[in-house]
C-alpha cells in the first residue's frame, strides 16, 4: 500500500526500515490519517513473512515527533460535545472508543509477534514517545529528548504511557516523571531503563536498531511473559507499602488537587500494576475519556497549546507588514531589566550594543550575561564557547552613536519620566531612518512618551517581566498613535527571543500588573481582617498560585508598592488608595522591612541553609482571628475571582481585545493558576452566571471591589462568554 506520510524499506536480511516524514509539515504529529497509515503498515508488515524485524524512525533532522495534535483531540471533544445532546450514550461510547485508537494500534505493535525498535533521532514527545515505549528495543541519539508532557496540558499520557512507563522504570522514578511531564536526554532516560541504547550522532542510529534487530531482539514484552516482575514490586508488598502512602502526600503537595489529569495519573498507574497490561489499558482508556470530559483540560489545552502557539505565531501581527530584519537591536539602560533584556536577545542571536551613562555602567549591564552563561556551563548547558560568542554579541558603550545601524532600540532606564524624555531624544537624533524605539516602562503612559520621540508612529511599548531570562511573557503596548510597522517589529523580536506576546492598549498598570495588584491587595485586606499569615499564603497557594501573595509582594518589593500608591494619591488623590494598606505599607518600610532585596518583609530571610518564614511581628499588627473563624475555601476563592474581576475589566475598557491574550497573559505573566486556563477561561468555564452570582455574595460580605460589571451582569442574563462574544481573530501570519 502506498502511504503519503511513511517510506518503507526492506533489505536482504529482512529488516524493514519505515520513516516517518510528513512532507506538508516541518514536525512529524499524529493526525488521523497518520494513525490509519500506521494501523496499516503494522498489518502489512505483520502479514509478510520476509519481514524479520522493524526500525522506525523519522526523515526530519533533529525531531522524530512532536506528539499528538492537540487540535485533533479538541476536534474530537468537539464532536462529542455536538453528539451529547442528541444522545449522551451514544457520545461518550464513541469517544471512549476515539481515546482508545492510539493505544490500541500501539497495543497491537507490541503483540505482533514482530520485533520493532524505535531509533529516536531527536525529540520524541507525547504519542510518539508511547510509541517507542511499545516497541520492544529503543536506540536514541545523543541529544534527543524525549518525554509525556501531556499533564502540562490538562491530560495525561494515555496511550499506554501510564502503564509502560512503571513497568520499565521504578515507580518514584516513574510518577515524578509522568506528573511533572519531565523531559529527559537520552542518557537520563536510559539511567530509567527507559531506553536500550545511546549513540552518538544520528547518523549511527538505523544501523544500531538493525543490530538489536540481527542479535535476536525479542518480540514479546515482558510483561506479556510469565513470572514478570514490576520493577519496584507489586504494590501490595513490603516494598509498596513503602512507595504509595509517600505518593499520596506527594501528589497533594504538588498539585493541591487541582488537576485532574495528574489525579488520573497516579490512579492509572496504581490500579494498572495490580492488573495485566489488556486490563491497565483499558483503565487507562477509561480515565483518559474522563479527564477529556473536565473543564480543567479543555481550558487547559485552550489556553496552553492552541492559544498560546498561535500567539506565538504573531496572531496578533498585523498582516501585509513584512516580516522586520532584525540583526542588530539596542538597549539603553544596563541595568536589572535592561542587562537582561541584552542577555535575551543575544541568546536568540542578535547582536546587541547596550548602552548607560558611563562605560562602567554599561560593562556591569554586560557582564550579568556573562553570569548567566557560567551558570549554563556548570550545569553542561552550554560550552565556553558558546558563552565567548554570546558575549561578542554584546557591545557595551555610554556612546548612543552606536544606534546608527540598529533596527530597534529597547529603553530600560530609570523609571523617571525626564530621564526618558532625555534619553528618547538622545537615542532619536543617533538612530537611523525607519527604525523602532520601544520603551520597558512599567507605568508610565506610553503615548506621553511618545511625544519626545519625531515619529510617534514607530514608538511602541515592549514590557517584560522580571527575572527577563525566566519569564515568557511580554507585554507589547499601543500607544495612540503607534503603527502597524512598529507593532509587527515588536512581535517580530519578541518571537525572535522566543517569548509569548500580548498586545494590550495603554492604561495604569496594562494587564498584567493591573491583576497582580489586585492579588496583593486582597491579601492586605485578609490581614487587616485577622486572618492569620500563613493561612493567606496557604489559601493562595491551594487555590493553584505558585507564590502566594505576601511572598510576591516581597519579590517585588514593598518600598515598590509604598511607590506606588504615593504616586496613584498624587495622579488620582488620597481616595484612590485604601488607607489602611498605606498604613501597613508604611508601617513595614519604615521597619526596613522593604522586601528580599532588604534581607526582611512580610517575610525574613535568614541565612542559608535556614529558609524564610513569615514575620513573627505580623501577629501583632492586627487582632487575630482564630483558624476555626475563617473560611478557608473562600479565601481562595477570593484570590482567583478579584484577579478574573479585573480582567475582565480590562476586556471591558478594551485595553485587552482577545481573550486568549488575557488567559495566556495571567498563566505566564503571574502564574495565574493554570488549571482554570487564565482568568478569562476561569469565568467562561463556570459560565458569567455562575460568576456574577460568586461575585454578588463577595460583594455582599466583603464590599463593592467584588461587584460584578455591566458586562458580566449583561453575560450572565443572554448566557454570553468572553471567548463568545470576542472571538479571537484566526492567526493571520505564518
Ligand atoms: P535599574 O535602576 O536597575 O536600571 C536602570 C539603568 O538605567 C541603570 O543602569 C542606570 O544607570 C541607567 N540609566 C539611567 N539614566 C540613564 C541615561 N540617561 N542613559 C543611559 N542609562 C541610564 O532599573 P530597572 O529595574 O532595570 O528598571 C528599568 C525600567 O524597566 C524602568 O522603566 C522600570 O519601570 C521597567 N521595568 C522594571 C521591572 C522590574 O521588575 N524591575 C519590570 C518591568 C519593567
Amino acid at each position: 500500500m502506498a502511504y503519503r506520510n511513511f517510506t518503507l524499506s526492506r533489505d536482504e536480511d529482512g529488516i524493514a526500515v519505515v520513516t516517518w516524514d510528513m512532507s506538508d509539515r516541518s514536525m512529524n504529529v499524529f493526525t488521523e490519517e497518520v494513525l490509519r497509515e500506521i494501523d496499516a503498515f503494522v498489518d502489512e508488515l505483520t502479514a509478510d513473512e520476509a519481514v524479520k524485524g522493524v526500525v522506525i524512525t523519522s526523515g526530519k533532522k533533529g525531531s522524530f515527533t512532536g506528539g499528538a495534535d492537540l487540535k485533533m483531540l479538541r476536534g474530537m471533544f468537539d464532536a462529542y460535545e455536538a453528539k451529547l445532546a442528541e444522545n449522551r450514550e451514544a457520545a461518550v461510547a464513541e469517544l471512549f472508543e476515539r481515546c482508545g485508537e492510539m493505544g490500541r494500534i500501539w497495543r497491537k505493535l507490541e503483540t505482533s509477534g514482530k520485533p520493532y525498535v524505535a531509533a529516536i533521532n531527536g525529540t520524541c514527545m507525547g504519542g510518539g514517545f508511547e510509541l517507542a515505549l511499545a516497541c520492544h528495543g529503543r536506540v536514541a541519539a545523543k541529544d534527543a529528548k524525549m518525554g509525556l508532557p501531556e499533564v502540562k496540558v490538562g491530560i495525561f499520557p494515555g496511550a499506554g504511557g501510564t502503564q509502560r512507563v512503571p513497568r520499565m522504570a521504578d515507580t518514584q522514578s516513574a510518577l515524578q516523571m509522568l506528573l511533572q511531564g519531565q523531559t529527559l536526554t537520552a542518557d537520563k532516560a536510559k539511567r530509567m531503563k527507559l531506553i536500550d541504547e545511546v549513540v552518538a550522532g544520528e547518523d549511527e542510529l538505523v544501523a544500531k536498531a538493525r543490530e538489536m534487530l540481527k542479535a535476536g531482539l525479542k518480540p514479546v514484552k515482558p510483561w506479556d511473559e510469565k513470572g514478570f516482575k514490576l520493577p519496584s514490586g507489586p504494590v501490595y508488598s513490603a516494598a509498596g507499602a513503602q512507595v504509595w502512602p509517600a505518593v499520596a502526600s506527594l501528589y497533594r503537595k504538588e498539585t493541591y488537587d487541582n488537576y485532574p489529569g495528574a489525579r488520573a495519573i497516579v490512579k492509572c498507574v496504581y490500579e494498572g500494576l495490580l492488573v495485566p497490561m489488556d486490563t491497565a489499558l483499558k483503565i487507562e482508556q477509561r480515565y483518559f475519556a474522563h479527564v477529556l470530559q473536565t473543564t480543567e483540560a479543555a481550558m487547559m489545552i485552550r489556553s496552553l497549546f492552541v492559544s498560546m502557539q498561535e500567539l506565538n505565531k504573531g496572531a496578533r501581527r498585523p498582516a501585509g507588514v513584512p516580516a522586520a530584519r532584525l540583526g542588530k537591536v539596542a538597549v539603553i539602560g544596563a541595568g536589572f531589566m535592561g542587562a537582561g533584556i541584552a542577555y535575551v536577545s543575544a541568546r536568540a542571536g542578535l547582536d546587541v550594543v547596550l548602552i548607560d551613562r558611563d562605560q562602567e555602567a554599561a560593562d556591569k549591564g554586560r557582564a550579568h550575561s556573562r553570569t548567566l552563561m557560567e551558570g549554563l556551563v556548570k550545569k553542561g548547558r552550554a560550552t565556553k564557547e558558546d558563552a565567548e560568542a554570546l558575549l561578542a554579541k554584546i557591545t557595551a558603550t555610554p556612546d548612543y552613536s552606536a544606534l546608527s545601524d540598529v533596527d530597534l532600540v529597547v529603553e530600560a532606564v530609570f523609571e523617571d519620566r525626564k530621564v526618558k524624555a532625555d534619553v528618547i531624544a538622545r537615542a532619536a537624533a543617533a538612530m537611523k531612518e525607519g527604525a523602532i524605539f520601544a520603551s520597558n516602562t512599567s507605568t508610565i503612559p506610553i503615548t506621553s512618551l511618545a511625544g519626545s520621540f519625531p515619529d510617534t508612529k514607530r514608538f511602541i511599548g515592549i514590557h517584560f517581566f522580571s527575572p527577563v531570562d525566566r519569564m515568557m511573557l511580554t507585554e507589547v503596548i499601543l500607544g495612540e498613535e503607534t503603527g502597524d510597522e512598529a507593532l509587527a517589529t515588536a512581535l517580530d523580536f519578541v518571537r525572535a527571543i522566543r517569548k509569548t506576546p500580548i498586545v494590550v492598549n495603554d492604561t495604569r498598570g496594562f494587564f498584567a500588573n493591573r491583576c497582580v495588584l489586585r492579588y496583593i491587595s486582597e491579601a492586605y485586606d485578609m490581614l487587616v481582617e485577622g486572618v492569620p499569615a500563613p493561612m493567606i499564603e496557604n489559601a493562595a497557594r491551594a487555590a493553584g498560585m505558585p507564590v502566594g501573595p505576601l511572598a510576591l509582594n516581597d519579590e517585588v518589593a514593598i518600598d515598590l508598592s509604598q511607590k506606588i500608591m504615593k504616586a496613584t494619591i498624587a495622579d488620582e488623590g488620597e481616595a484612590a488608595v485604601n488607607p489602611q494598606h498605606f498604613q501597613l505599607v508604611n508601617r513595614l518600610v519604615e521597619e526596613g522591612r522593604i522586601g528580599r532585596k532588604g534581607g526582611k518583609g512580610f517575610y525574613d530571610y535568614p541565612e542559608k541553609p535556614a529558609r524564610k518564614h513569615l514575620w513573627s511581628g505580623l501577629k501583632a499588627l492586627f487582632p487575630q482571628k482564630k483558624a476555626e473563624e475563617v473560611d478557608y475555601a473562600e479565601l481562595q476563592q477570593r484570590f482567583l475571582v478579584t484577579m478574573a474581576l479585573e480582567a475582565a475589566r480590562t476586556m471591558e475598557e478594551g485595553v485587552v481585545v482577545d481573550p486568549r491574550e488575557a488567559d495566556v497573559g495571567s498563566i505566564l505573566g503571574f502564574g495565574y493558576a493554570p488549571y482554570t486556563g487564565g482568568t478569562i477561561s476561569y469565568i467562561d468555564g463556570m459560565g458569567a452566571k455562575a460568576f456574577v452570582a460568586m461575585c454578588e455574595a463577595l460583594e455582599a460580605r466583603y464590599g463593592e471591589r467584588f461587584a460584578p460589571t455591566p458586562l458580566l451582569r449583561e453575560m450572565a442574563a443572554s448566557g454570553d462568554s468572553f471567548y463568545k462574544r470576542f472571538a479571537p481573530k484566526t492567526a493571520q501570519a505564518a
